[in-house]
């Protein structure tokens, strides 16, 4: 299949270039897929180590996945049907010895070998919190008061081949689970909006909170968004980049009973259980700080560099 990417803008083009010069992006042939180098990488863990120390406070409990997910899993969340464009599955040799000669050939001339293929049990993650739900639910009913997940930077994947160098077809997502009471959810997301909002703030970035439905602006909108916010699936913190629209560098997003009711997540007492997730985008967040702040972080304001830096 192609893996054509559509054309990047100026802006695009020329941050990507200044962010492989800088030695912070390396590239591997194909868009969207990058190595980073240290200082990058040392301002991702440090900012990691910010929302990590935030969750910790309020009894987060750390549980990781690896960037491979069930196949069944993204079939029963409905993750296949939705996005199909995005899902990618994993598929294995699955032939005769005279099979793997023939694929051994084609694939050295670089042809097409995937007639010799077999889809497998997995497919590449495409949202870290995923996993999530159903390892919860096959635990048993959740204690009072549910449950807070910090899942940390997790690499994650979606089939979108781009040259903007925040549209990532692998990226590393920090996600925060919350399992619980409908009240706890929708005030536990709020908090998170508020917290990723002074966040963003403290880091000298200019964000807004948006929903998909409506744009937000500020604290202000922060108000509003609270006042609906059982309409409100999603909001996001968007920040300038590359792009002529800013881009989302987090999301906050309640799921009512959707993956409760997939999972069969339940309290004890059989009293109803919803759900939501907080989302930052790390690796866009560092682009954030690199586009405001310039390539060289030991150069940032000196606030910004005792956050993510020092
Ligand atoms: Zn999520």
């Amino acid at each position: 299949m192609s893996e054509e990417a559509p054309t990047p803008t100026t802006g695009q083009a020329e941050f990507l270039a200044a962010l492989i010069d800088a030695g912070h992006v390396f590239e591997t042939g194909v868009p969207g897929v990058y190595g980073h180098g240290a200082a990058y990488e040392r301002v991702r863990v440090k900012l990691e180590s910010l929302i990590s120390e935030a969750a910790a406070e309020d009894g987060a409990a750390k549980l990781k996945f690896p960037p491979v997910v069930p196949r069944v899993n993204l079939e029963d969340n409905g993750y296949v049907a939705k996005f199909p464009q995005l899902a990618a599955s994993l598929f294995g040799f699955d032939g005769s010895e005279a099979d793997a000669i023939k694929q051994g050939r084609i694939a050295a001339a670089h042809g097409d070998w995937s007639s010799f293929q077999g889809q497998t049990d997995l497919m590449m993650l495409p949202a870290a919190c995923y996993p999530v739900y159903p390892a919860v639910a096959a635990a048993g009913p959740l204690a009072a008061g549910g449950a807070f997940i910090d899942m940390e930077g997790t690499w994650v994947f979606r089939h979108e081949p781009s040259y903007d160098p925040a549209r990532r077809q692998a990226f590393r997502q920090h996600e925060l689970v919350r399992i619980g009471a409908p009240e706890d959810v929708v005030a536990w997301r709020m908090a998170w909006a508020q917290r990723g909002l002074d966040m963003f703030g403290d880091l000298g970035l200019a964000s807004s909170l948006e929903s998909a439905n409506d744009p937000f602006f500020g604290r202000q909108g922060l108000l509003l968004a609270a006042n609906q916010s059982a309409e409100q699936l999603k909001f996001e913190l968007v920040v300038p980049i590359a792009s002529p629209e800013p881009t989302a560098c987090a999301s906050f997003n309640y799921h009512l009973d959707q993956f409760a009711g997939i999972y069969g997540l339940s309290f004890a007492d059989g009293s109803p259980v919803h759900t939501a997730c907080v989302g930052f985008g790390q690796d866009r967040i560092v682009l954030a700080l690199m586009k405001a702040h310039g390539l060289e972080p030991e150069r940032w304001p000196s606030n910004v560099r005792t956050l993510v830096w020092d």
